[in-house]
């Protein structure tokens, strides 16, 4: 029998099975942005996915509902 060669994604905090997914923005004035730390004008950061004309942005990942973690792939 051949190994899957799509690895099973566990969580980090308590090794379930991640449930794997996309998680959505609405957005009209840019896309999400990465922060190192909170700001208070939210200044700075980068972009992690291509801005988007309006509209929708996705980023599929995977999610640990009972650590409450997100693994996002961008
Ligand atoms: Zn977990």
């Amino acid at each position: 029998m051949q190994r899957s060669m799509v690895a099973v994604r566990t969580c980090p905090e308590c090794g379930s099975r991640l449930g794997s997914g996309t998680l959505g923005f609405v957005t009209y004035l840019g896309g999400p942005r990465w922060y190192r730390k909170r700001t208070t004008l939210a200044l700075g950061g980068q972009n992690v996915v291509p801005k988007p004309l309006g509209g929708m942005v996705w980023i599929d990942g995977f999610r640990c509902e009972k650590c409450r973690l997100l693994l996002l792939h961008y």
